[in-house]
């Protein structure tokens, strides 16, 4: 196969919402830039079809007190992100985000509604309100844009397949062009991982549907996994979250729904809101996501969100946020189906098993535990917000890094990248084996069974035996037919290693937290609170650890 060099400063693996921010941000900083992408940045990830709520504090509005506007945002499912940053780095994100807002603004992103700075959904009624709605449904276009005006240089249909380096330093990165017979290596001074959340690791929510998923169907934690095996520090994996949304029709978002959830009996759920408001919304699955799921279970579901009777105005405003939230599929959806939300409640559901692979630590200064290797986005925190501005710093960073570099070598790691073009072909060039769907669903199920529910010491260890048995299979004798099917298998190889870091983690975490329920230790550890559990690897060995972190982002 073909092999192309490339040299740069700044290497950015993934040309989402924090790829694309930290390259102009990079640029700017006077450093040469290339972008990896394995789909095209225009319209790639989670935020390619748009998003529509920006967790933003402006002074004039909030007050000048920070400190109240973080503890109200802290109340709804920002809470989690607020509690793995701690206090000093969210403070950090939060003071950033007016900034990152007027520049989209500027850029032509619309930031304002009908003129003005318009706050409305996730936060409860009568307080102080903390997203931002905005029009982002071409945000991707309008980032890529400002990428290629600084001179970064995207290269689409470029999967990052490798980190180059070793744990004292990352020196680059193998690539294969998803489309056509070519390898890339790319040498880099630093290089960032910002290739976003993670599917296809456990069953979806109508499984024989293969991309009826919350998330696009190829972001499946190549960077984490890419980071770890480097020696890069993942935390907090296995502790699964959940989400709430449209049955059947699998999509993130939330936000932009501003009726009132019910159940069959027309009684609403919870007690924040009666009818439908579009300043609000219910806030209710931002307070326990898992309650659908009981309902249903206790045989007293279905749930459903009931925009009926519902003004004109505000349903063109719900329809609006819908088109701009990345789910013009659903507005669609309910034209062709002539389903009125003025008159049909809409079943809703929990859907299980989001996030659990972790993410992956850094510092204050955004690098991870490995010299010129950073992390951003949903590799790190969760959020349109969060990602821009930590997008934003890590590219900052990441140039003041490359500028004090001199120049990395890649060709110390020939054995890593002759080993892995030598996966590759053998996965293009069998003549029989396992397809990507039969390892993906055998991977799916094992998780589901063995770590989806009650856990306990005896069910993970049988889980992680049967999961080892089934990685032996599939390296030797996973088969693509092309090169589509190819770009899935090295998508499922990252997954499978971070399923066994689930079994890895979850059987460490000697505690309940959350969605990780141990039958043998039936309890939550204080002991515990406010720590990171982190799993890398060390000589080939795994190693897990326990750490306290908080650090504020240094100047
Ligand atoms: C429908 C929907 C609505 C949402 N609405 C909101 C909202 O209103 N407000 C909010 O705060 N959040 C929202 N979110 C979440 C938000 O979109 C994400 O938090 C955000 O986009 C994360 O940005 P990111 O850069 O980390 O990842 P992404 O934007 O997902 O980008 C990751 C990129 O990496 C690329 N990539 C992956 N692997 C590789 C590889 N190996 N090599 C090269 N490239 C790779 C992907 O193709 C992708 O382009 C929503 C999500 C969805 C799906």
């Amino acid at each position: 196969m073909k092999t192309e060099r490339i040299e740069t400063d700044f290497l950015c693996v993934g040309a989402g919402i924090a790829g694309l921010m930290a390259a102009i941000r990079a640029r700017e900083s006077g450093v040469n830039v290339v972008v990896a992408e394995k789909g095209n940045a225009l319209t790639s990830g989670a935020g390619g079809a748009g998003n529509d709520h920006f967790v933003c504090y402006i002074p004039e509005i909030h007050g000048p007190d920070i400190k109240l506007f973080i503890e109200e945002l802290m109340r709804g499912q920002m809470g989690l992100i607020g509690q793995m940053l701690g206090p000093s780095q969210t403070e950090a994100w939060i003071r950033k985000t007016f900034d990152i807002v007027k520049l989209w603004d500027d850029w032509g992103i619309p930031m304002k509604y009908n003129g003005e700075w318009k706050y409305s959904g996730h936060s409860f009624p009568g307080r102080l309100r903390h997203h931002l709605k905005y029009q982002g449904k071409n945000q991707k276009k309008i980032l890529t844009r400002q990428a290629l005006e600084r001179g970064a240089k995207i290269m689409n249909r470029t999967m990052v397949i490798e980190l180059l380096g070793d744990m004292n330093g990352v020196t680059g990165a193998l690539a294969i062009d998803t489309r056509e017979d070519r390898f890339i290596e790319f040498q880099a001074k630093s290089v960032l991982l910002a290739t976003g959340g993670i599917t296809r690791l456990y069953p979806g929510i109508s499984p024989a549907v293969m991309n009826n998923a919350r998330l696009p169907l190829n972001l499946t934690g190549d960077g984490r996994a890419m980071a770890y095996r480097l020696g890069g520090e993942i935390f907090n994996v296995g502790l699964h979250s959940n989400h709430v949304g449209l049955k059947n029709f699998a999509r993130s978002g939330q936000g932009s729904w501003l009726g009132v959830y019910r159940g069959p009996d027309g009684k609403p759920l919870g007690h924040y809101v009666s009818e439908p408001d579009k300043d609000y919304g219910d806030i209710l699955p931002e307070v326990d996501k898992k309650l659908f799921a009981r309902i249903l279970e206790s045989g007293r579901g279905p749930v459903y969100m009931d925009c009926t009777g519902v003004s004109d105005d505000h349903l063109e405003f719900l329809i609006h946020g819908l088109i701009n939230e990345g789910n013009e599929a659903v507005a669609n959806h309910f034209k062709e189906e002539g389903v009125d939300l003025r008159k049909n409640p809409i079943e809703f559901m929990t859907y299980p098993f989001t996030g659990g692979a972790g993410q992956i630590y850094c510092n204050a200064n955004m690098e991870t535990s490995i010299k010129g290797l950073y992390a951003a986005g949903d590799e790190l925190t969760s959020s349109i917000s969060a990602a821009s501005v930590f997008g934003w710093l890590s590219g900052e960073k990441a140039a003041g890094h490359a500028k004090e570099s001199s120049s990395s070598n890649i060709d110390k790691c020939r054995a890593k990248i002759e080993e892995r073009k030598n996966l590759i072909d053998s996965i293009q060039n069998r003549k029989a084996g396992y397809d990507w769907k039969d390892a993906n669903i055998a991977l799916q199920k094992t998780m589901a069974d063995y770590t989806g529910g009650v856990r306990s010491e005896y069910m993970l260890k049988a889980g992680l035996n049967h999961l080892r048995r089934l990685r032996t299979k599939i390296d030797d004798s996973l088969v693509a037919k092309n090169r589509w099917e190819l770009i899935r298998c090295i998508e499922l190889l990252n997954l499978y290693d971070l399923g066994e870091l689930i079994f890895l983690a979850a059987l460490d975490r000697k505690e309940s937290r959350g969605e990780h329920q141990r039958v043998d230790y039936p309890y939550t550890d204080p002991l515990l609170n406010g720590k990171l559990q982190i799993i890398k690897r060390v000589d080939g060995q795994t190693r897990l650890e326990w750490k306290t972190v908080v650090h504020a982002i240094q100047k």
